[in-house]
């Protein structure tokens, strides 16, 4: 099989927001076809690259779901790894437009500066239900309401976009759904709306019964369930047998860090 034909996503990390002993931060590696996407980039993603034999010129594109710490908290370590194993590919970052200037700013502040890279950064902000195509991908920023809460209690004094997304990935003949964090399942309606291949899906922030049930009878080859959190990180098995109950027909896993899909 040559490389044009697989489609492999490599969960990089796969715990939630809070700090972990045994788990790391979001960060999701998809191979499709021959283009490499780093999806979101928590920490230690950079270590995690390197463990997988990921080189610094092997990713094409990193996208960022939205600025929350465990999702680019490793962003700043990975430009440094990309100027000290002298990165040639040009690299192109989607991200929130708000992030950008900031993100940016502290790059410069410490000391990655652009003048000492090799490459040329692509610096292209979401804009939400529009397309972005290249590389023979359509990548499609969907709204998420995760940070809406954080908004409605704290938009006054920091007067921010709020902006988390969900991304469709197209490419390689297949159709892929990431979640990012979401803020209710109706953030995922516009993901799960054409048949997929994989939809990888954060679990911290519903209720799994709820989850499940809403994605029983969708047109979804196989489920990754990402970021548990909280209670049912005690109760992994209850978790999974309620999956199990309520999924029917559609083969599902929870991802662990370092675990390996064919899609
Ligand atoms: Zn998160
Ligand atoms: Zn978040």
């Amino acid at each position: 099989m040559s490389t044009m034909d697989t489609a492999t996503l490599t969960c990089l990390g796969t715990g939630d927001g809070h700090p972990s002993a045994d788990r790391n931060h979001s960060a999701f590696l998809y191979r499709l076809g021959g283009v490499t996407l780093l999806v979101d980039c928590g920490e230690p993603a950079t270590r995690q690259l390197r463990a997988h034999g990921v080189g610094a010129d092997d990713i094409d594109r990193i996208l960022i779901t939205h600025l929350h710490c465990d999702h680019i908290g490793g962003i700043f370590m990975l430009m440094q790894g990309f100027w000290l194993l002298g990165r040639k590919k040009p690299l192109t970052i989607h991200l929130p437009a708000e992030g950008e200037a900031p993100v940016r700013q502290m790059l410069n502040a410490s000391y990655i500066f652009p003048e000492l890279l090799a490459f040329a950064t692509d610096w292209q902000p979401w804009q939400c239900a529009t397309p972005i195509t290249g590389d023979g991908l359509i990548l499609t920023p969907h709204y998420s309401t995760h940070l809406e809460g954080l908004r409605a209690a704290h938009g006054a004094k920091h007067p921010q976009k709020f902006e988390a997304f969900g991304i469709a990935i197209e490419g390689a003949g297949k159709r892929i759904a990431h979640s990012g964090d979401i803020g209710g399942l109706h953030d995922l309606h516009p993901l799960v709306a054409q048949p997929l291949d994989l939809l990888l899906c954060e679990v911290a922030h519903c209720e799994p019964a709820q989850l499940f049930q809403f994605l029983a009878d969708k047109p979804i080859k196989q489920i990754a369930f990402t970021h548990v959190g909280g209670k049912w990180r005690e109760r992994r098995a209850e978790l999974i047998g309620l999956a199990q109950s309520q999924l029917g027909k559609i083969p599902f896993t929870f991802v662990e860090d370092n675990q390996r899909l064919t899609i």
